[in-house]
């Protein structure tokens, strides 16, 4: 029942978010050129005549995930549970986004647990979820929340753990240049929320007995 409360209290949108009008891809390279040129180097010299034209192909594989709809993808992807009542857990699914704050790589690992009610879904679709938060503009607070929601709303289970550990760039390569320095974000939902002995069977899976209550955001 109280993963019921929750999920209606989370909800976010989870669909691609609405595009304002989109440039074309002359526009797109164009303003590639003006940035080498703000970095203070010559778009026409040869090295760097194709790559306005490389970082647009580039941006249509970082930026991807604004074309998908998870919560469609997820839906058509379940399967009966056979009886399954236990917690599954799906551990260090790689993931690349990039900040919205300034647009540089954050690289990490979400890891995910639910307690399926009636339904599971095949391990890549998780995967492919993940990606496609991802392949936004992101921060890893949002990007966290999102996949917990989409998961709990598509598949309503008894409950659902996300923690997500990654490094951003734009922390190690500049302003305060900490290498090393890794962010961790976590939601519980549902039983993960609500029983600690749920949440600890997810955390010492996932080897981090403890350490998501720290930055929980489930609250
Ligand atoms: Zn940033």
């Amino acid at each position: 029942m109280d993963s019921i409360v929750n999920s209606k209290r989370s909800r976010a949108k989870s669909a691609a978010p609405a595009q304002p009008e989109r440039p074309t891809r002359e526009q797109a390279e164009a303003a590639v050129r003006t940035l080498i040129s703000w970095a203070g180097d010559d778009p026409d010299r040869e090295g760097l005549r194709a790559t306005p034209e490389r970082v647009v192909r580039a941006y249509e594989e970082w930026f991807s995930g604004y074309k998908d709809h998870p919560r469609d993808y997820l839906k058509r992807t379940f399967e009966e549970t056979g009886g399954y009542d236990e917690v599954v857990v799906l551990r260090d699914i790689r993931f690349e986004s990039f900040c919205e704050h300034h647009m540089a790589p954050i690289i990490g690992r979400v890891h995910i647990g639910y307690l399926p009610r009636n339904r599971v879904v095949g391990i890549s679709k998780l995967a492919r979820l993940v990606d496609v938060y991802a392949r936004r503009l992101q921060i890893q607070e949002k990007m966290t929340a999102e996949i917990a929601t989409c998961i709990d709303e598509v598949l309503k289970p008894h409950g659902v753990a996300i923690v997500a550990e990654a490094t951003h760039q734009c922390m190690t390569t500049r302003g305060i240049h900490k290498t090393g320095v890794t962010m961790v974000t976590s939601r519980m939902l549902g039983v993960f929320r609500d029983h600690a002995e749920t949440r600890q069977e997810f955390l010492s899976a996932i080897g981090l007995r403890g350490a998501a209550q720290v930055a929980n955001g489930g609250g």
